[in-house]
């Protein structure tokens, strides 16, 4: 998750910017509402932070040329006034939230995990092959046969299901399956992998999880996918 913050008062952007990345986050801050649009209009970013009184141009003009670029991206607005005109105005500009500053890590935090949230929840399925995998119930489904999966194995396959015929190796799925501190270890995947194959089979899957020496794993199946 790459994190974009807009906000003038470097002190305030860094300091946003370490508590992201503490949280695993990526982040990165700029201090101008110029570079702020050129940075949005990379599209690189799944949610923007942006204050309202920046240099160069302000929040509000930066959030309606993002949004007249139809760029959907969440915006969290940050805003030092309190009056409901503001709110509105930022609301109308194409924000999707606001925040009153000072505010807490805390509420920044939750803030910033419900519009990801809301912004997750609009793909609430993948598909690979014949095979579904519903991101709400964590169930892998053909036709009318459907199991359930555990949350390690519902991670590991929705990182295999999004990467497709494409390899994701042990690594990265070590990382963003159990976390960079856990005693994981790479049999620990193979056995994610194993289970998972097993329950494919059992709901008539045409799903493979290929093994690839080196590169790690990716999906095939019967038919041209
Ligand atoms: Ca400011």
């Amino acid at each position: 998750m790459k994190i974009l913050i807009i906000e003038d008062e470097k002190v305030l952007a860094n300091s946003v910017r370490l508590m992201l990345e503490s949280r695993g986050f990526e982040a990165e801050a700029v201090y101008d509402g110029e570079s702020g649009e050129q940075y949005a209009m990379l599209n690189i970013y799944d949610l923007i932070i942006l204050d309202i009184m920046l240099p160069k141009q302000n929040g509000y003009q930066v959030a309606k040329h993002i949004r007249a670029a139809h760029n959907a991206v969440p915006i969290l607005m940050l805003t030092a006034k309190s009056d409901i005109e503001d709110k509105v105005a930022g609301l109308n500009a194409g924000a999707d939230y606001y925040l009153t500053k000072p505010f807490d890590a805390r509420e920044l935090l939750a803030c910033v995990n419900a519009l990801l949230r809301r912004q997750g929840s609009q793909v609430n399925e993948l598909s690979f092959g014949n095979t579904r995998l519903d991101l709400e119930s964590a169930s892998l489904i053909c036709e009318e046969n459907s199991v359930r999966l555990s949350a390690r194995e519902f991670e590991v396959m929705r990182i295999l299901m999004v990467s497709g015929t494409n390899h994701v190796s042990k690594e990265t799925l070590l990382t963003k399956v159990w976390g960079f501190d856990s005693n994981a270890v790479e049999n620990h995947v193979e056995a994610y992998v194993s289970f998972l194959r097993k329950k494919l089979t059992s709901i008539g899957s045409d799903v493979r999880i290929e093994a690839v020496r080196r590169l790690g794993y990716h999906l095939e199946c019967d038919e041209t996918c």
